[in-house]
C-alpha cells in the first residue's frame, strides 16, 4: 500500500532522499511543493521526470475536494471536505484583525460525547492522520488564495484521542520548509484528556492549549461532558497546573454558557475559586443550539457572569461568534449533510 507523502515529517522525507538518491535537498524541493497544494508528482517542476514517476510509485498525494462552501455575512467561509475514502470533515476559516485564522477538524466525528456538540452525534469514524490534518491548511489557503496565520484545532475531533497524528501534523505545519506557522500562533483544544495533557506538556511546542471546561464542578461537568466521568474536576487541573509548571504557557479555558444550566451567579462564584491564581483566561461563549436542546444564555446573564469572573481576579472575555448564519459550530454542516443524505434529498 503507499503511503500519503503528506505523512512523513520532513527529516522522514531527507532520509528517503538521502538513502535512495543521495540527495538530501530534493526534500526541501518536494516538501515545498507539497504545501504549496500540489497533486500531482509531475506538478513539481523542479525535479526530473524520472524521479516524479517513481515517486509516484512510492507515494500518493492527497486530495481535499470541497463538497460544499459557505460564505457568511462576517466573511466567515466554511468548508465540508471529502477525504479520499468520501468521508467529510469540515474547517472554518476566519477573518481576525490579526490575520486569517483556520478552524480544523481532527478526526471524523468525535467519541467524547458532549451534550451540546454536534460532531459526536454519531461517534469517531476514524482519525484523521497527519497529512490530512496538514491538508485542511494547505487546501484552504489555496482556495481561497490567502495566507493563513493561525491555526486552532477546535473542529470535529478531540486531537488528544489522535495524539500521535495530531503531533506529527503539528511539527510539519510548523516547519521552515514548509507551511511554517510558528507555534505560538497554534491553539490545541480539549475536552480533558488528562493523560494527554501531561504528554503534550512534554513535547517542548509553545502552543496555546485551551480547555473546554463548561462548568463549574463535576456535578454540572458529568451532565453534559462524559469525559469528566473519567477524569474528573480535579484531576483536570492538576493536569493544567503540571502543564502550566512545565510549559510556562497561559492557558485558556472555554466556558460555553447554557441558559439555567451553568450559567448563575454560583457557577461564577465556584470557577473563581476553582481558577483563581492560575496564570490563564476564561473565554466565555454563549452556546449555539448546535443539537436544539440547549438553550443559550441571555446577553445580559454572560455579562454578569463575565463580571464575576473579573471581580474575583480572572481574565474573562466573552467569544465573538462568527459564522452563525452558515452552521458554523463544529460539526454542523457535516450533520446537516448527513440529515440530509438520510432523508433522500440531493445537495
Ligand atoms: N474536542 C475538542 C476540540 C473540538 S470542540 C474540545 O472538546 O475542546 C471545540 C470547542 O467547541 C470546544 O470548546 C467545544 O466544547 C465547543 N463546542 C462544541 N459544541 C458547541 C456548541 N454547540 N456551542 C458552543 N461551543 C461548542
Amino acid at each position: 500500500m503507499k503511503q500519503n507523502i503528506k505523512n512523513l515529517l520532513y527529516t522522514e522525507l531527507e532520509e528517503y532522499f538521502v538513502q535512495k538518491y543521495r540527495q538530501k535537498f530534493r526534500a526541501k524541493q518536494v516538501f515545498k511543493w507539497l504545501s504549496l497544494g500540489v497533486t500531482s508528482f509531475a506538478q513539481m517542476t523542479d525535479i526530473s521526470k524520472k524521479m516524479a514517476e517513481e515517486l509516484s510509485e512510492d507515494f500518493f498525494i492527497s486530495d481535499l475536494k470541497i463538497l460544499r462552501k459557505e460564505t457568511s455575512k462576517d466573511k466567515t467561509v466554511k468548508f465540508l471536505y471529502e477525504l479520499s475514502d468520501g468521508n467529510t470533515i469540515e474547517s472554518v476559516l476566519m477573518q481576525y484583525k490579526h490575520g486569517m485564522s483556520i478552524c480544523i477538524s481532527t478526526q471524523v466525528g468525535c467519541n467524547m460525547g458532549c451534550t451540546f456538540c454536534a460532531s459526536t452525534v454519531g461517534g469517531k469514524v476514524r482519525d484523521l492522520e497527519a497529512g490530512e490534518i496538514l491538508d485542511q491548511v494547505i487546501f484552504t489557503a489555496k482556495a481561497e488564495g490567502v495566507r493563513i496565520s493561525n491555526i486552532v484545532l477546535m473542529g470535529i475531533g478531540e486531537p488528544l484521542d489522535n495524539y500521535d497524528n495530531v503531533i506529527r501534523f503539528l511539527k510539519n505545519v510548523n516547519d521552515e520548509h514548509g507551511v511554517n506557522i510558528g507555534y505560538r500562533h497554534i491553539s490545541l483544544s480539549t475536552c480533558g484528556l488528562v493523560d494527554g495533557i501531561d504528554r503534550l506538556a512534554q513535547e517542548n511546542m509553545p502552543l496555546t492549549l485551551s480547555i473546554s471546561l463548561h462548568a463549574p464542578n463535576d456535578g454540572i461537568r458529568n451532565k453534559t461532558m462524559p469525559v469528566s466521568k473519567k477524569y474528573p474536576y480535579h484531576e483536570l487541573l492538576g493536569a493544567v497546573k503540571r502543564y502550566l509548571a512545565k510549559t510556562g504557557r497561559r492557558v485558556s479555558f472555554e466556558y460555553t454558557l447554557i441558559k439555567d444550566v451553568n450559567d448563575r451567579p454560583e457557577h461564577a462564584r465556584e470557577l473563581c475559586q476553582h481558577l483563581k491564581g492560575m496564570l490563564c483566561h476564561v473565554n466565555l461563549i454563549p452556546v449555539n443550539p448546535a443539537r436544539g436542546t440547549m438553550a443559550p444564555s441571555e446577553l445580559k446573564r454572560i455579562r454578569q457572569f463575565q463580571e464575576m469572573l473579573l471581580s474575583g481576579g480572572l481574565n474573562a472575555t466573552v467569544r465573538r461568534t462568527l459564522g452563525t448564519d452558515i452552521n458554523a459550530a463544529c460539526g454542523q454542516l457535516r450533520r446537516a449533510e448527513f440529515q440530509k443524505s438520510k432523508e433522500g434529498e440531493t445537495v
